[in-house]
C-alpha cells in the first residue's frame, strides 16, 4: 500500500492533540486514530530522523547529536523500498538528504534530486529552518503528482523553528501547529481518496526554555496520527518510535528486518523477510 509519512518537526503531543482540529475531526469521524509516542533520547532532530527512518535508537545508530553529518550506517525505509523496486520521494530538511542520499549536503547539487540509483530517488530538500511549510507541502504535492511515489516523506520545520524562537507555551508555536493542520486539511483528503496510507508524527517535542534534548514530557511525548485502511485504529495499540520504520515497511509490503507494532495495523502480521 502506498504510504505518506509526515514528520512535523518539533511538535509536542499536547499541542498536536489540542491545536489540530482537522486531524481530530478525521479521527472523530472514524477515519483515523491518535496515539502518543515517547521519543527516544536524546530528543534531538537528526538522531530521531534516523530513529524514525531506520528503527534504531540514537545510541544504536551512533547518530547521537545534530552535528554528525554522515550517511547512515543502517538501512532506512528508503533503502528497503528502493531495493524492492518501489518509487521513493521526500520533501524534507537537508539532514535527511545527508543521512540517506549524499553527505555533506551540496545545495546546488542536492536541493532538487532526481536519481533512480539513490535511496531517495526524487527529492526537494531545504536548509533554512524558516522555509515556509506552505511551500514545503506544495513541494511534496509536486512530487506526488509527477512521480506517484510509493513512499513519500514530508518534513516541514516551521513548528520547531517557532518553538526555538518563542518556546512551547507561546501563541507563535501553537499557531504554527494550527497552520500545519490547515495544510493537511488542504492536501490529505485527496491522499486518502487516492488510497495512500498516512502517518503524521514528530521527531521530538519542545520545552519552555526554547529547546529540547532531554526527557521532560513536553520534549518526549509526540503524536502519531494514522489514517487509511491499513491501520486497525485500535485505541489500545501502543506503538514505539523505533517501530515506525517496520510499520511503514509492512504497509509498503517490502522486505525488512525491523520491529513493528502489529496491533497498529489491520493488514498481515507476517513479516516480509529480507
Ligand atoms: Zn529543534
Amino acid at each position: 500500500m502506498r504510504t505518506i509519512l509526515v514528520v512535523l518537526d518539533g511538535l509536542a503531543f499536547q499541542v498536536a492533540r489540542d491545536a489540530m482540529g482537522y486531524m481530530q475531526a478525521e479521527c472523530a469521524a472514524g477515519r483515523g486514530q491518535l496515539y502518543q509516542l515517547e521519543c527516544e533520547l536524546p530528543s534531538l532532530s537528526r538522531p530521531l530522523y534516523e530513529c524514525i527512518m531506520t528503527g534504531r535508537t540514537p545510541v544504536e545508530s551512533g547518530i547521537v547529536h545534530n552535528g554528525i553529518s554522515r550517511l547512515t550506517h543502517g538501512r532506512s525505509i528508503f533503502h528497503y523500498a528502493r531495493d524492492a523496486g518501489l518509487t521513493t520521494a521526500a520533501a524534507a530538511y537537508h539532514w535527511v538528504s545527508e543521512l540517506y542520499n549524499r553527505a555533506p549536503f551540496d545545495a546546488v547539487r542536492d536541493r532538487h534530486t532526481e536519481d533512480l540509483s539513490l535511496p531517495i530517488q526524487y527529492g526537494h530538500f531545504y536548509h533554512d529552518d524558516s522555509y515556509p511549510d506552505s511551500h514545503l507541502f506544495e513541494d511534496a504535492e509536486s512530487l506526488l503528482r509527477r512521480y506517484q511515489p510509493d513512499f513519500l516523506l514530508i518534513h516541514p520545520m516551521n513548528i520547531d523553528d517557532a518553538g526555538h524562537r518563542h518556546g512551547l507555551s507561546s501563541p507563535q508555536y501553537r499557531n504554527k501547529a494550527r497552520m500545519a493542520d490547515g495544510y493537511l486539511s488542504h492536501w490529505m483528503p485527496r491522499w486518502l481518496a487516492e488510497g495512500y496510507q498516512v502517518l503524521v508524527t514528530s521527531d521530538h517535542g519542545m520545552n519552555d526554555d526554547h529547546s529540547h534534548g532531554g526527557r521532560l514530557p513536553q520534549e518526549c511525548e509526540v503524536p502519531l496520527y494514522v489514517f487509511g485502511s491499513g491501520f486497525s485504529l485500535r485505541a489500545d495499540a501502543a506503538p514505539q518510535q523505533t517501530e515506525l520504520c517496520g510499520v511503514v515497511c509492512q504497509l509498503l509490503g517490502v522486505p525488512h528486518d525491523k520491529p513493528w507494532c502489529r496491533e497498529l495495523l489491520s493488514i498481515s502480521t507476517e513479516r516480509v523477510m529480507v
